[in-house]
């Protein structure tokens, strides 16, 4: 026996007292169902779940639709069709929330592989230091080299001369902990300028000699923010690119936020790989960013935008820089504000 039967139905809405037709399931005012059975167990519990199903589904029609169908789902959401999924920036902040804390799992593994190389090292530096004959030799990371050594072995701009003007500072902070940035630059023969001076110190936050591939982990672990943080502006190339008088702005968001969740829950999935093997976490996310991610954008910009094949590609060849653009835009303002930066 259940409460929609008609025989509970009333003429008068139990919640908010709107008067009802016999016919009517739920009420036309405020939704509840129209139905005057006193409550029971079963109902009681059957009611808790199928508010949780009802998201359940939801969510469960956005994130099935994101993947098989890219753009569809801002499509049809802009269409009015919205009973069917979950809101799109809710999604996009439940993803975000979520890809933030899978982040602080893979960190745990990391800075505990971290220690023990920090004691390796801290033995390594006190060995090797001022190989003054180092040119045209092998350089080491774990060595201390000065301004000499490095203007002999590579020219002005080289990335391994920073790369080993970084280490040389980080191992001589752990050999000399007591030593501070003015005093390690004059002792290796560096001048004391502002970029020295920053070196010096950013030197003493690497956790590794691995100098590359800390940078690229900071700036992958900082990626989504940056994207969180890029999404208003990256959705106003949207608007200029893709100009259309019928998309507004905010339909043009909506489609920058599900393809972002996209993005995001591939992270997720990428850190949870991660948890288990490096090495395939890295292959997949590097064909995904390669690959995967270019096609998704590219099909999402055709169902989304219903361009032809080639206006769509020389579209995507014109956001491409744009986007880079913006992303710097971005970052350089989120250093700025010392947000990235620790
Ligand atoms: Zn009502």
């Amino acid at each position: 026996m259940g409460r929609k039967d008609a025989k509970y139905r009333s003429n008068k809405c139990l919640n908010c007292n709107t008067p009802l037709d016999i016919s009517e399931r739920y009420c036309h005012y405020c939704g509840q169902l129209n139905s005057t059975k006193k409550v029971t167990i079963s109902d009681f519990i059957e009611e808790f779940f199928s508010n949780f199903y009802a998201y359940d589904s939801k969510l469960r029609n956005s994130i099935i639709s994101i993947f098989s169908k890219p753009g569809v789902l801002a499509k049809r959401y802009n269409a009015g069709q919205r009973a069917t999924y979950a809101n799109p920036f809710r999604l996009f902040l439940s993803v975000s929330i979520l890809l933030f804390f899978t982040f602080s799992l893979t960190e745990d593994v990391n800075v505990n592989s971290n220690k023990e190389e920090q004691l390796l090292l801290e033995g390594a530096a006190n060995d090797s230091i001022n190989l003054s004959n180092a040119v045209s030799e092998k350089l080491y990371t774990d060595s201390i080299y000065n301004y000499e050594d490095l203007n002999k072995n590579f020219p002005k701009n080289d990335f391994k001369r920073i790369k080993y003007t970084i280490t040389s500072f980080r191992n001589y902070h752990i050999k000399y902990p007591s030593k501070d940035a003015a005093q390690t630059l004059k002792e290796l023969g560096f001048k004391n300028t502002t970029l020295n001076r920053f070196l010096a110190n950013k030197a003493k936050t690497f956790k590794t000699n691995n100098i590359e591939e800390e940078i690229i982990d900071y700036f992958y672990q900082k990626l989504p923010f940056l994207i969180f943080l890029s999404v208003p502006f990256i959705t106003v190339i949207f608007w200029v690119v893709f100009y259309q008088k019928n998309i507004n702005y905010t339909e043009h968001l909506i489609f920058v936020y599900t393809f972002y969740t996209f993005i995001f829950i591939c992270f997720i999935l990428f850190n949870v790989i991660d948890v288990f093997s490096q090495s395939i976490e890295n292959f997949i996310a590097f064909t995904c960013f390669l690959l995967i991610f270019p096609y998704y954008l590219y099909r999402s910009l055709r169902n989304f935008y219903q361009l032809s094949r080639w206006k769509t590609i020389l579209k995507l060849v014109l956001l491409h820089p744009l986007f880079m653009i913006t992303f710097l835009f971005v970052t350089f303002i989120a250093f700025i504000f010392g947000i990235i930066i620790k």
